[in-house]
């Protein structure tokens, strides 16, 4: 039989494979020299071009974009007026900025547990933790796979809770026909380089609502206004501005903006290329019993930014975390997409304890993401596949 390296067998591959790597290409250079060489490396035309492509590729009505994901969480938090008092509902399963935003707002996180399906948060648990103090729910769509809008929607509508949508995986994803970033009251982007378009580093909020628009652009530059609207005096002269609110400079620069233009551009390459690597992932992993494939639900055309591997440990002779490392051996270097967010120590110094979350804590314990980028050769797609296949293989019951 075919030898797992972790027992001294050969790797499938000489050189590591990692789970996300960016892509760039020469018109992204040249889109940031041209940047570079103009008048403008912020507050810049790039900016209302990216925004506006942002508006079309969406549909949303207006896009502010800004310094990163967790920016942009923070925005919309700010948006929707969530302030000390409140509580705000997201997964555990994610990024820690998800809840952080909360935090940032003087506002409680409440974690309702996700489907053992779909990883996403579940519908039902966000009603079962909504209380009158409930200001917003912010739902990831994990791994790319749209959370269900309907279903929150109509829950939010009815409790007055404001929908905002980490939609840090989701881009190029669509809904029920309808893509992604137009539909909750308002949807986060982020554009770290491991998500499926970057800047570097780079967010963005997109909503349909003139009034979350207008209180964006104010967190998005320390309250500063110079609409005459806006302001409490007469202008003092051409020069004035006023601060109205309490903002934070989380503005994008201009050289992250051109980048941005230039990689959407390639959006639906990037997409079609995700969603080759995926089918072939499932169509190798659905024949092994001892793998929980991620169900989809048909609500979703989904671009994955990442890949669950989730394992059965009671069909396998190893856990998560020997697998995992079996895999590295084996030169695919994994990760794990997530720690539940109120395991970190922080979380515990809040008062958070284990076992609030069951579904997502088991979840944790079976998982990890496989790599998944539109830069992967078929060759390294089929090595992961081998590696896999041989681990299980060899450590199955
Ligand atoms: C990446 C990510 C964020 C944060 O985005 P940054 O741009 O890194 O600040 C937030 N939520 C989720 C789910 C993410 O994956």
């Amino acid at each position: 039989m075919n030898k797992p390296a972790i027992c001294g067998g050969t790797p499938v591959r000489e050189t590591k494979l990692y789970y996300g790597h960016q892509y760039i290409d020469e018109e992204d250079i040249q889109a940031v020299v041209e940047v570079l060489r103009s008048d403008y490396l912020t507050c810049g035309p790039k900016i209302t071009e990216l925004e506006e492509k942002l508006c079309k590729l969406t549909g949303a009505k207006y896009a502010v974009v800004c310094s990163n994901g967790t920016a942009a969480l923070h925005m919309a938090c700010m948006a929707a007026g969530v302030k000390e008092g409140d509580e705000v509902i997201t997964t555990p399963i994610t990024f820690a900025a998800s809840a952080n935003c909360a935090l940032y707002c003087g506002a409680k996180p409440v974690f309702a547990d996700i489907k053992d399906t779909t990883y996403n948060i579940d519908p039902a648990k966000v009603k079962e933790v909504t209380t009158k103090k409930t200001k917003a729910v912010v739902a990831v769509d994990f791994t790319g796979q749209s959370v269900e809008l309907d279903e929150l929607l109509e829950h939010c509508k009815q409790h007055n809770l404001c929908l905002i949508e980490d939609g840090a995986h989701v881009i190029g994803t669509k809904y029920k026909g309808r893509t992604n970033g137009s539909i909750a009251d308002m949807t986060t982007f982020s554009f770290h380089p491991v998500k499926t378009v970057t800047g570097g580093e780079g967010g963005a909020v997109l909503t349909n609502n003139e009034e979350y628009y207008q209180k964006l652009l104010l967190a998005r530059s320390h309250g500063i206004t110079r609409d005459p609207g806006l302001m409490e005096e007469e202008p003092h002269g051409s020069w004035y501005y006023e601060q109205v609110s309490l903002g934070y400079n989380y503005r994008m620069t201009d050289i992250q903006a051109g980048l941005l233009i230039s990689q959407l551009d390639k959006l639906p390459l990037f997409s079609q290329r995700r969603k080759e690597v995926v089918k072939q992932y499932n169509g190798a992993f659905a024949k092994l019993p001892q793998l929980q494939i991620q169900e989809e639900i048909p609500q979703s055309d989904t671009t994955r930014h990442l890949y669950i591997l989730r394992i059965r440990p009671e069909m396998l002779k190893i856990n998560r975390r020997e697998f995992f490392d079996a895999m590295a051996a084996e030169n695919i270097i994994c990760n794990v997409h997530y720690i539940p967010t109120y395991y970190f120590p922080y979380y515990q110094s809040l008062g958070y304890e284990k076992g609030l979350c069951p579904t997502a804590e088991k979840l944790y314990e079976e998982m990890m993401s496989l790599p998944l980028y539109y830069g992967m050769s078929d060759q390294d797609v089929q090595d992961v596949i081998a590696a896999v296949e041989k681990i299980v293989n060899y450590y199955k019951n």
